[in-house]
């Protein structure tokens, strides 16, 4: 695996493959089985993967939480050369943002909803930096998990709305053995509230209405961002001892 940093480096590396299919999966590291579940399903589908690990600061409405956000570069490269990853990019800030974020990738409707509503900002800086990896990797196909699925909508709309000829791939939410999500962030929960944890998907999944898992979950424990179902999916935002977990569910 090649570890490349500078833009125009990656670009050249890539430009021998043109005639071969590139599959790209983007991360902010820390890496679990569902990063794994991206590449592993890249590494099938495609001749070549460029992994991308960038905690990028633009989507952080909170500087604590960024601060805070887990971080194992070497593990994860441990990980990634494992999975046989071909190319893992590790920009700068500087490098991804020479514009110091003065352009930016804006949606007007969905983004303002769910996780839009509390993190202001948080889609626009998600879009634009996934916007700029995409233009500089100019892959094939592209990985996101359905665990992040306002991500994922978001994302394929604005690959729709800008005409970009990319595939983005969807892949399946993959979860603790008592069902939690799987999430970076799982990292900094204390066994106990791993533990509880269990509790938010469960009742994401029931048959109680929107507000009633709000009030069984703020009983619980959980501060409850929102709950709220639309179009067939139920969403849910909850902090347990101030860390951030978000879920989703067919219902
Ligand atoms: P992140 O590093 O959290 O930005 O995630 C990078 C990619 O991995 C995103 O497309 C996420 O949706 C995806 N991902 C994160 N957690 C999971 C999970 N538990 N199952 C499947 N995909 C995931």
């Amino acid at each position: 695996m090649k570890n490349i940093s500078q833009i125009v480096e990656l670009k050249i590396e890539l430009r021998q493959f043109a005639d071969l299919s590139v599959g790209f999966v983007p991360t902010m590291g820390a890496l679990h089985q569902g990063h794994i579940s991206l590449i592993e399903r890249a590494k099938k589908e495609n001749d070549i993967v460029v992994v991308s690990v960038f905690l990028n600061p633009t989507q952080f409405d909170n500087k604590n939480d960024l601060t805070n956000y887990p971080s194992s570069l070497k593990d994860d490269i441990v990980i990634l050369e494992k999975l046989n990853v071909d190319y893992l990019f590790t920009p700068s800030y500087g490098e991804m943002y020479p514009d110091d974020f003065t352009y930016k990738i804006e949606e007007t409707s969905f983004s303002k909803k769910l996780c839009g509503k509390s993190r202001k900002g948080h889609f626009s800086g998600m879009l634009t930096v996934v916007m700029k990896l995409l233009n500089i990797i100019k892959p094939v196909r592209a990985y996101f998990g359905e665990k992040d699925r306002q991500q994922l909508l978001l994302i394929r709309g604005m690959v729709d709305a800008f005409f970009m000829d990319i595939k983005i791939v969807a892949s399946p939410t993959v979860r603790e053995s008592n069902g939690l999500a799987m999430s970076s962030r799982n990292r900094r929960l204390s066994s106990d509230d791993k533990k509880n944890a269990d509790l938010f998907p469960v009742l994401l999944k029931s048959k109680k209405s929107d507000s009633e898992i709000i009030d069984e979950l703020n009983k619980s424990g959980f501060r409850t961002d929102y709950v709220e179902t639309l179009d067939g999916i139920r969403y849910g935002a909850v902090f347990l001892s101030n860390i951030r977990l978000i879920d989703n569910v067919e219902i």
